[in-house]
């Protein structure tokens, strides 16, 4: 048994296990609200709140076969903490495993998604983060998405949520597809999802949820809180309905700090389903 607290129901040791938690407690680079580094225990935490058995999807996470391999270590830089998820998620997936990431700031996706290059990314997010970089930083929250199109290519990113760019990023003549919140208010979630993997030609899908995505209303105790965000069911259909695709997941920018517990909760959910999702549509 590990002496770290573990995600709720993680009872699987490693070898056994088909879903993996992994914490990246880093927030060295947040320019707003400081705290995120302290999120993946206080998700952790939040996990306990719920049952085990899950009403709409007819499941118990305890038969999910989920392990919690705790945290990689705290990193100085952003491209440390990108180095340390590498290695760690490196060895889930070639383990045959699917990696559930716990942020911490949005930054250390990157890490994991060097384990991908192959699969496309949709992410959830208020921002772009498109920018080269961020005070004086390439490895930055603010430029998580401008790594990641590195990676797997600007063409295989679509970001569902966005509210929040900058002129530069509006005027760049090559940036990821974004779907604004706005869009989602009006056409619904099922639209902006069909419509961001349209442009995605790749049959395996990463999400990243930066949970700044999701309304202040319902995810206050973030980094960078926008206003005019999406709801926890957006979120939720979006989880199902890309759950055949998925290979691995990430709850990001959860700042416990500024929560009132809420925000963990929400994310802990948020993991449940993607977990139940995932199982129900590739039981072993
Ligand atoms: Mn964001
Ligand atoms: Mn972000």
């Amino acid at each position: 048994m590990p002496a770290h607290l573990m995600f709720a129901d993680a009872d699987f040791p490693f070898k056994q296990a088909r879903f993996v938690v992994l914490g990246a407690p880093f927030d060295r680079t947040s320019s707003f609200r400081h705290g995120a580094r302290l999120a993946p225990n206080a998700i952790r935490e939040a996990s306990y709140n719920f049952e085990d058995y899950m009403m709409e999807y007819d499941l118990c996470i305890s038969d999910t076969m989920l392990c919690d391999i705790g945290d990689v270590e705290e990193c100085g830089s952003g491209e440390e903490v990108v180095q340390a998820v590498q290695t760690v998620v490196k060895k889930i997936v070639e383990s045959g495993k699917f990696p559930i990431l716990l942020g911490g700031e949005h930054t250390a996706t990157i890490g994991a998604l060097h384990c991908f290059k192959d699969a496309g990314v949709v992410f959830i997010d208020a921002h772009l983060d498109y920018r080269e970089e961020y005070l004086g930083e390439r490895f930055s929250h603010a430029c998580t998405c401008r790594r990641a199109a590195e990676v797997v290519g600007v063409e295989n990113i679509a970001v569902i949520g966005v509210r929040s760019i900058s002129l530069d990023e509006k005027e760049m003549e090559e940036r990821p597809f974004f779907i604004p919140a706005y869009f989602v208010h009006e056409e619904g979630i099922e639209q902006a999802v069909k419509g961001a993997l349209e442009g995605i030609k790749r049959d395996r899908i990463y999400l990243s949820i930066d949970m700044d995505g999701l309304d202040p209303a319902y995810a206050p105790g973030v980094a960078t809180p926008e206003p005019f965000g999406l709801t926890p069911q957006d979120v939720k259909w979006c989880i199902d309905y890309l759950a055949p695709k998925l290979v691995g997941v990430d709850v990001m920018e959860v700042c416990p700090p500024y929560d009132n517990g809420n925000t963990s909760a929400l994310a802990a959910r948020l993991i449940r389903c993607a977990i139940a999702s995932v199982f129900k549509v590739h039981p072993l």
